[in-house]
């Protein structure tokens, strides 16, 4: 017997059409490219994004396109996604942090016909256009008064475009399984790989990121995505926010601490999200100008593990709730949240830190175990660890093209490529990625947790440990340390700090200081250059 309810197809420009309809007057604030703070509402999103749509038709664009997008977080960039997805495209997030020959390349595989870019970005384009023999149209995010020289051909103002159109379109009807977004992984090791979105996937995953255990946001949030676009979606904010009717602010070019905190400030954003990196200039600037954050109840911060340090000073000296959270790209990216369930409300201090520290737990639609090397299913108990396998209406069941099949098995398990443990509530914690662990006398060492302790000594900025091969162990822990600004410890005085708080054999064999530990494209340690850097390095217990 079948129900008898209606087929409402999830499509995502419902979810513009709802935020129009029921927060229309609701502001999307940016601070622009061109510097001064521009205003739109839900509202205008809904009638600019609608231009955007039956522009992109009259060009000649069709359903199924990819169009790419190389941009910050601002109103227009918004507009244009839901532009794109209305017209049955597919927008396709393009990180600028990658050399402009990767750009080229990941726009070359996906067959990129047209690219909104922002100003910042022209150099990257006009650099790499003659490349890209699907691109047939450039779309600068300004007005014909900002509007650089450039020798690229079929390029136009932003601004200029939309005021060619009147907004008279009907949102394509699509199947909600159609593709409406694309983002290729940053790729430590070869090839980026194609994560492709669905219509349903993105509006599934916006409302398990706006549910109380996950992200918690309502519309009487002011949001602040500082997690770019271009990585993962902005974590699911730039459906999550409309979809639930927020204020949203978006950042733009800027992410240092005293521009951050003017947008939180003035604005008052009430919650935001972005990577550890952002934070530690945020906390800096704070503490350097003795500032508050009245406004600010909660921040959400992954993409690689949040510092408990960190954690500390946000909820001790400025009162703000941290949650803690992993995913992926192929996750949209959501994956776990560390908000606190009734097993923990109890807890303070030290052992409700020790609970911050883990990546958190998992919200409806998404499914997590961990197995061994042979796939047996690992127990619940907190210290067992294993690889990561997740599954899910929003996680990825394959790459575009079919790159990586092996990490998909046939029961729709994704192998994330993370090793971590789960405790008996549920909360998980990675501790390394699997590639990236040590194994030492057939035992594994978690390079994480050696790197979170490292960095708890206060003369260290940052800390990455990598396996060096042993003659008897097969693999050993090399500590690679950035001293603080002034800061002189020594390896043995490092080491000393270490001691008592791990077990004796996760003990690094040696400590090295560097001045800089090289980043990818998405402001993770590069392990894999560190380990080429420290390729035959002579351990003293070798
Ligand atoms: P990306 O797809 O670029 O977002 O990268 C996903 C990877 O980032 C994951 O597989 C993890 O290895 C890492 N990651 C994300 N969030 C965290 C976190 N909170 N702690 C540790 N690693 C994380």
């Amino acid at each position: 017997m079948l129900g008898l309810m209606q087929q409402w197809p999830l499509l995502c420009h419902k979810i513009v059409d709802h935020a129009a309809r029921q927060h229309g007057h609701r502001e999307i604030v940016t601070r622009s490219i061109e510097g001064p703070i521009m205003r739109t509402t839900y509202g205008e999103l809904r009638e600019r994004s609608l231009k955007v749509a039956q522009l992109l038709t009259r060009d000649g664009f069709k359903r199924g396109d990819r169009i790419g997008t190389l941009a910050w977080n601002t109103g227009r960039h918004l507009e244009s996604w839901y532009g794109i997805m209305g017209m049955g495209g597919v927008y396709h997030t393009l990180n600028p942090r990658l050399f402009p020959e990767q750009i080229a390349w990941i726009m070359n595989h996906a067959e990129d016909q047209c690219l909104f870019v922002d100003l910042t970005f022209m150099p990257i384009v006009e650099a790499i256009a003659p490349a890209i023999q699907s691109l047939k149209k450039v779309i600068v995010f300004t007005d014909g008064a900002h509007m650089p020289e450039t020798g690229l051909s079929n390029v136009v103002a932003y601004e200029d475009w939309l005021a060619g159109a009147d907004g008279d379109f009907s949102w394509v009807e699509l199947d909600e399984n159609e593709a409406c977004g694309m983002c290729y992984t940053s790729g430590t090791t070869g090839d980026p790989k194609g994560v492709v979105y669905s219509h349903r996937s993105n509006v599934l995953h916006a409302m398990i990121a706006a549910l109380p255990d996950a992200m918690g946001v309502s519309s009487r949030d002011v949001i602040l995505p500082v997690v770019p676009m271009f990585h993962a979606n902005a974590w699911g904010l730039a459906q999550t926010a409309p979809l639930i009717g927020a204020k949203m602010v978006m950042p733009g070019a800027k992410m240092d601490g005293a521009s951050i905190y003017e947008l939180l400030d003035t604005e008052k954003v009430s919650f935001t999200a972005a990577v550890p990196t952002v934070w530690l200039m945020l906390l800096q600037y704070l503490e350097e100008t003795g500032k508050k954050l009245p406004y600010l109840n909660k921040v959400v911060i992954g993409g690689s593990a949040c510092p408990r340090a960190m954690t500390e000073k946000f909820e001790k000296n400025y009162g703000v709730e941290v949650v803690h959270a992993w995913g992926m790209t192929e996750m949209s990216p959501l994956g776990t949240l560390g908000s606190i369930k009734p097993e923990y409300v109890e807890l303070t201090g030290d052992r409700l830190f020790d609970i911050k520290e883990k990546q958190g737990h998992s919200p409806f639609g998404v499914e997590m175990k961990i197995t061994d090397d042979e796939n047996i299913e690992l127990p619940w108990d907190g210290k067992t660890f294993g690889r990561l396998k997740v599954r899910g209406p929003a996680v990825a069941s394959g790459y575009y093209g079919g790159a990586g099949a092996d990490q998909f098995d046939s029961e729709d398990w994704f192998d994330t490529g993370d090793v971590a443990h789960i405790d008996p509530n549920g909360y998980m914690q990675i501790t390394d990625r699997a590639k990236d662990v040590i194994k030492s006398g057939g035992e594994w060492i978690s390079t994480i947790d050696l790197e979170n302790l490292a960095v708890g000594h206060p003369d260290v900025a940052e800390a990455a440990v990598i396996g060096i091969a042993h003659p008897k162990w097969d693999e050993r822990p090399l500590l690679v340390i950035v001293r603080k600004q002034g800061k002189e410890p020594s390896r043995e005085e490092i080491l000393q700090f270490m001691e008592g708080k791990i077990a004796k054999w996760w003990m690094p064999d040696d400590v090295v200081f560097v001045e800089e530990i090289p980043h990818t494209a998405t402001g993770k340690i590069q392990k894999t250059t560190l380990r080429e850097q420290f390729r035959g390095y002579a351990l003293p217990s070798a």
